[in-house]
């Protein structure tokens, strides 16, 4: 590894893949662009969701780091430890400094299990899990599985989380479960920290109407703030009115509070709320002109999703280059992104939307209507876009 580099990424992940193999496209940066992730493996993480509830093999969703680097990228499997922007410095394990002309800042989101009493202690155990961590999914199932009846509860905070519409994937598809194995005396709820369904009200309308049709319960305003793992009881509490309730589960599924990663909070380049601060449009950072950010991380004010990754890739990718070349940034992100819902399994709805949060569907059917073809997008063509396609630098 070489001291400087011309552009550096940070993080191996969706956007820091894409956005790599269309650099090395577009410009002449062969061995001159280097990416940093500690990660052995880069994974495929809507695929999530079906493994918990049976319909997926986690196996199938990821691959070795090496395997999804471009040609022409160095990559180095160590931790960002520093970020120093106007010295243009990142520092790795070791205290190993290296230095850039350009960075592009793809580091993810970090989940916070710390911040709810009790989980870190019972994860895993008590048939308290969660879809959100590779090594859990298999526990979700095995759970799913041998619950019989009481309280199944799925939880979600009012932080803003990475793929936001995993906790609703899973409770249509824990709803069928029950039906096809006649678990009558199980009441399956959501209960979520927002104050809204959804935020883009055909969607919103859909679930709702979904829930009600299904049976399913659900609470708005509720925030998971300790669970006993022993007792199996967790406790919420509520925005609203101020009170805090202990509920009694057979199995809970949780979607932890999320942050930006501390080494980007850590940093100057954060807006007020600690994500990092770029242009919604441009990409670009609005303090920096040669550093970008793309996905999870970054401030954007859309639902953080690969999809919407996947149209953030080709603006960074552009405006990275007429940068370089001291031009107008030119290439415009509208917030687009996607949301897959599996409202059974075989059936789903996909939500659409940019910036305004009205639908801009791309497909030429109703994405608010449940269909076998939604849940063949989702369950493979997707996949196969994004191996095949987004990581290429292609789609
Ligand atoms: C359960 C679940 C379901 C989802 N469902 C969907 C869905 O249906 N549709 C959809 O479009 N999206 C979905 N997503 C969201 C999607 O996976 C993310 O939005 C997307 O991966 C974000 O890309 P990213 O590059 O910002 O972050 P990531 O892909 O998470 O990549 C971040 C990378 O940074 C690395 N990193 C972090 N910190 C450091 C550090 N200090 N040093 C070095 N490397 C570091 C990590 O190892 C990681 O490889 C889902 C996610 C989950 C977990």
């Amino acid at each position: 590894m070489k001291q400087h580099y011309k552009v550096i990424i940070l993080g191996g992940g969706s956007g820091g893949i894409s956005v790599a193999a269309r650099l090395l496209k577009k410009s002449r940066l062969k061995n001159k662009l280097l990416i940093v992730d500690h990660a052995d493996y880069h994974a495929y993480q809507p695929a999530w969701p079906l493994v918990g509830s049976g319909a997926d093999r986690k196996e199938h969703s990821r691959k070795k780091m090496q395997r999804v680097v471009p040609n022409g990228a160095i990559l180095t499997q160590q931790k960002v430890t520093g970020i120093q922007p106007l010295e243009k410095i990142i520092t790795l394990d070791h205290n190993l400094r290296v230095t850039y002309d350009y960075l592009v800042i793809a580091l993810g989101i970090q989940q916070d299990y710390d911040k709810i009493e009790g989980l870190t202690e019972t994860l895993g155990k008590n048939h308290v899990s969660t879809n959100y961590l590779y090594d859990y999914v298999d526990y979700t199932y095995e759970s799913l599985q041998q619950v019989t009846d009481g309280n199944v509860i799925v939880t979600k905070p009012n932080t803003p989380i990475k793929g936001g519409v995993a906790p609703e994937n899973s409770l249509f598809t824990f709803k069928d479960f029950f039906k096809q194995h006649d678990r009558t005396q199980i009441n399956l709820m959501l209960k979520s920290g927002n104050h809204t369904l959804f935020p883009v009200e055909k969607y919103r309308q859909k679930l709702e109407e979904l829930l009600t049709k299904k049976h399913i319960s659900y609470d708005l305003n509720e925030e998971l703030v300790k669970v006993d793992g022993p007792r199996q009881t967790a406790a919420f509490f509520n925005y609203k009115t101020g009170v805090r309730n202990e509920v009694p589960f057979s199995m809970l599924l949780v979607t932890p509070p999320m942050s930006a990663p501390d080494i980007i909070k850590q940093s100057t380049l954060v807006d007020e709320a600690g994500w990092l601060d770029v242009n919604p449009y441009t990409l670009q950072h609005v303090r920096h002109q040669n550093i970008f950010g793309i996905g999870d991380c970054t401030n954007l004010p859309t639902v953080k999703m690969g999809a919407a990754v996947r149209k953030q890739a080709p603006v960074l990718a552009k405006n990275l280059v007429s940068q370089m070349k001291g031009r107008k940034l030119k290439a415009r992100y509208n917030g687009m992104t996607a949301c897959p819902i599996a409202t059974e399994y075989g059936e789903a709805i996909m939500a659409e939307f940019g910036y305004d949060l009205q639908p801009k569907e791309s497909m030429p059917i109703d994405q608010a209507k449940t269909s076998h073809f939604l849940y063949f997008v989702k369950k493979k063509m997707i996949p196969l876009m994004y191996w095949q396609g987004m990581l290429k630098g292609r789609s």
